[in-house]
C-alpha cells in the first residue's frame, strides 16, 4: 500500500518575516491533512530585518521541540532553516537546511533582489546601469558560489531573480544568454547534490501565478534528472498549502518521476504519485 504524503519544508513564523506562530502553523497543517511540516526560519543576517535574531532562533528552537513533542502523534514536525547566503551560523541543531540568495553584494554595498519591485529597479537602473544580463549573471554566480561553498540539503527559490519577471518585462526566460547562465546553476546544484524545490510562494503573495522554477529551467531538471521537492515558502497558515496541486501537475508533466520526502532518517526519492496537495 502507498503512504500518502502531504508535506511543506519551507515556512516562516512570527520569528521571522512570517504572520502566524509556529503553534497555528503545526495546527493548521494537521487540520490540512499535512503528513509532514517543516519550519525554516530565516537565519540571523544583520542587514536582513526578515531574518531571526541570534536569541529569537534559540526560542524558535525551543518552541520547536515543545510542539513536536505537543503534536508527535498527530505530524511528522522537522527544525529546518533558510540559510541565507550572506548568514554564517552555527546549522548543527537543525534537521535540514534551505540554502538561498536574498541579496547580492554590489559596489554600492549588500541589496536585496526580492524585497520590492522598486529594489529591484534601483538594483538593475541604478547599480547595473540596465544591464539585465550581468545582473541576472552576478545572481547565478552568487548561487553558484554557494553551492560549492556552503553545505545545505534544499536550494531555495533557484530562479528568484525572476520574482518581478513573471510577464517578461526584464527578460525572456528562453533567451539563450540566460537559459545558458541558470543552466550552468542546475549543473551545479546537480553535481553537489542539492535538491531544488518548486516554490509556490510568490504567488500567496499575488507578483506571480507560476511558482518558481520557470518551466523552461524544470524540464531541464527533469532531464537532468535533478532531485526536487515541492514547498510552498508561505508566511502564514493559511497558504501552508498554496497551489502545491498546480507545482505537482507541472512537475509530473515535465516528467518528474520522483519528490524527496523527509523523515526521521533523513531525506530520500518517493515517487511522485504519493504525493498530494491541498485539499479540494
Ligand atoms: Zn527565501
Ligand atoms: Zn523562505
Amino acid at each position: 500500500m502507498n503512504e500518502t504524503i502531504r508535506q511543506n519544508l519551507h515556512t516562516h513564523s512570527t520569528f521571522d518575516d512570517g504572520k502566524s506562530s509556529m503553534e497555528e502553523m503545526a495546527q493548521s497543517a494537521i487540520a490540512k491533512g499535512f503528513t509532514a511540516l517543516g519550519f525554516s526560519g530565516h537565519s540571523p543576517n544583520p542587514i536582513d530585518t526578515c531574518s531571526m535574531s541570534m536569541e529569537g532562533m534559540n526560542d524558535y528552537l525551543e518552541t520547536f521541540r515543545f510542539l513536536k513533542e505537543k503534536y508527535k502523534d498527530q505530524i511528522a514536525l522537522y527544525c529546518g532553516i533558510e540559510l541565507d547566503s550572506l548568514s554564517d551560523i552555527d546549522l548543527s541543531p537543525f534537521a535540514y537546511i534551505i540554502g538561498s540568495i536574498h541579496y547580492l553584494n554590489t559596489p554600492s554595498g549588500q541589496v536585496a533582489i526580492d524585497e520590492s519591485r522598486e529594489t529591484f529597479d534601483h538594483l538593475l537602473h541604478d547599480i547595473y546601469s540596465g544591464d539585465i544580463q550581468k545582473l541576472t549573471a552576478d545572481y547565478y554566480a552568487a548561487l553558484i558560489d554557494m553551492i560549492r561553498s556552503r553545505d545545505f540539503d534544499i536550494l531555495g527559490h533557484i530562479d528568484l531573480i525572476s520574482k518581478y519577471n513573471e510577464d517578461e518585462t526584464y527578460f525572456s526566460f528562453t533567451a539563450d544568454w540566460y537559459l545558458e547562465q541558470a543552466r550552468k546553476a542546475i549543473d551545479a546544484g546537480i553535481e553537489k547534490g542539492v535538491i531544488f524545490e518548486m516554490n509556490t510562494g510568490a504567488i500567496s503573495r499575488g507578483y506571480r501565478t507560476m511558482p518558481y522554477p520557470h518551466a523552461s529551467l524544470l524540464d531541464y531538471m527533469a532531464k537532468k534528472d535533478a532531485k526536487l521537492c515541492i514547498n510552498t515558502d508561505c508566511h502564514n497558515a493559511i497558504a501552508l498549502d498554496q497551489s502545491m496541486n498546480q507545482a505537482l501537475a507541472l512537475a509530473k508533466r515535465a516528467g518528474i518521476t520522483d519528490l524527496y520526502a523527509l523523515s526521521e532518517d533523513g531525506f530520500s526519492p518517493v515517487s511522485i504519485d504519493s504525493f498530494v496537495g491541498e485539499l479540494n
